[in-house]
């Protein structure tokens, strides 16, 4: 089988993590941003040498492409996003990104044959962290094939016109413009150009390194839903007004947390996960109770029966009354589990067990590009162990060896899609 070079991959990781360093071990690097320019610039330079083809879309995804022994076929793709969070670390999409590169330098290096154009690509702005919301662009190159509930949200307009949450005024399609990667309409990803999606990326859980596994096989994205629960109380004066007569928001809402968090574990939903990770508190001042509390509630799992219950136990908040506020839940959005294409998943496996990597089968519990281009084109996902599971963080780390691993086990996946078709 044909491997992939970990000193190659080292040198990429390196050069990558200086694209936006913080100083502290990771990396800010907002989508079409200074550094985030910085790190194009260098995937174009590294892949120009392998004798790739650059492409640029209408909203900016990079696609350099290798040509194969058949001009008229279609290409296969590898792909994830190069931007991050606020202080996020190295790994989080550009490993999928540097996996790609690492591909396709392997293939020219090796002079690999195929026949199939192989390209490996940067995603624009997946975690949306200026410009809301994430997997913004793979939304939109996969609109047509969203499902209804999802598809509004990722329209091509109303994409250009999000707001820069830092100064409120520049739009997406304006840092756009400026930064020259609004490139051409006819480049992007499709039914008629691609046979199939690839994406490599960072476990961001535990699981694999307790389990002592270094290769995650992903089959699905967890199906989850997502509500708000929302509490109305009334604001009186923080010094003048007695405990027993308030109707205080926050309390109410700290009461349904604990109570949620109870009669959802007496439900011992196996593997199941959910999270309370916003909120909004008003008037939100020392000196007032709050009138009004309202939080997130977001619960994530394989199995859309499994989700019902809980859904059951989060609605059942509104018909109590909560330290004298009425309740009130209201549904924020939700999606279905996505399953990964079988063949290749079966391919991934296949590689990796021809490797002779530790590897499992896992469900991905977070969003990525990828899942969006499910519904236009095959695809699948490799996962490669996080140390501590820690990921969003500048903690984030994977081994070298995890990372090379990983990319050889894509180069493989690659090669067979390729003789398949
Ligand atoms: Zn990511």
């Amino acid at each position: 089988m044909y491997k992939c070079n970990e000193d190659r991959m080292k040198d990429k990781i390196n050069t990558f993590s200086r694209f936006g360093a913080t100083g502290n071990g990771g990396i800010t690097r907002y989508s079409l941003s200074e550094e985030a320019l910085q790190a194009r610039a260098e995937f174009e330079k590294r892949m120009e040498k392998t004798g790739a083809i650059i492409e640029i879309d209408d909203v900016g995804n990079i696609y350099a492409t290798l040509e194969g022994t058949d001009k008229n076929a279609k290409r296969i793709v590898m792909g994830s996003h190069a931007d991050s969070v606020k202080n996020g670390g190295n790994y989080d999409g550009i490993l999928g990104v540097i996996s790609a590169m690492e591909v396709l330098e392997t293939i020219a290096e090796q002079k690999i044959p195929h026949k199939h154009p192989i390209t490996a690509m940067i995603w624009t702005n997946e975690e949306g962290s200026l410009y809301p919301p994430a997997m913004m662009c793979s939304g939109i190159v996969c609109n047509d094939y969203l499902p209804e509930d999802i598809k509004h949200n990722f329209e091509y307009d109303k994409m250009m016109n999000s707001v820069s949450i830092e100064d409120r005024t520049t739009t997406f399609g304006e840092a756009l413009e400026k930064s020259g990667y609004k490139g051409n309409k006819s480049y992007r990803l499709s039914r008629e150009n691609a046979l199939c999606m690839f994406e490599t990326h960072i476990e961001q859980g535990p699981i694999l390194e307790e389990a002592g596994n270094e290769i995650g096989v992903v089959d699905c994205v967890l199906g989850m839903f997502n509500q708000r629960i929302k509490f109305y109380g009334q604001t009186v004066h923080a010094g003048t007004f007695p405990m027993n007569k308030r109707k205080d928001a926050f309390f109410a809402a700290a009461q349904a947390i604990l109570y949620l968090h109870e009669e959802i574990d007496k439900l011992g939903i196996k593997d199941l996960v959910y999270t309370t990770g916003e909120v909004v508190c008003h008037p939100c001042v020392h000196t007032c109770v709050p009138d009004y509390f309202d939080f997130s509630f977001e619960a994530r799992h394989e199995d859309a029966k499994e989700l019902e219950k809980v859904l059951a136990v989060v609605k059942s908040c509104a018909d109590k009354e909560w330290a004298g506020c009425r309740c009130e839940t209201v549904p924020a959005w939700n999606r279905d589990t996505v399953y990964w294409d079988k063949k290749l998943v079966g391919y991934v496996e296949e590689s990796a067990k021809e490797l002779g990597v530790k590897y499992q089968y896992i469900h991905s519990g977070a969003g990525h590009d990828a899942q969006f281009v499910s519904y236009m084109i095959p695809t699948t996902m490799i996962f490669v162990q996080s140390k501590n599971g820690l990921s969003h963080c500048e903690e984030e780390y994977s081994d070298p060896k995890h990372c090379t691993d990983g990319a050889t086990v894509m180069l493989n996946s690659v090669l067979k899609a390729d003789v398949s078709e």
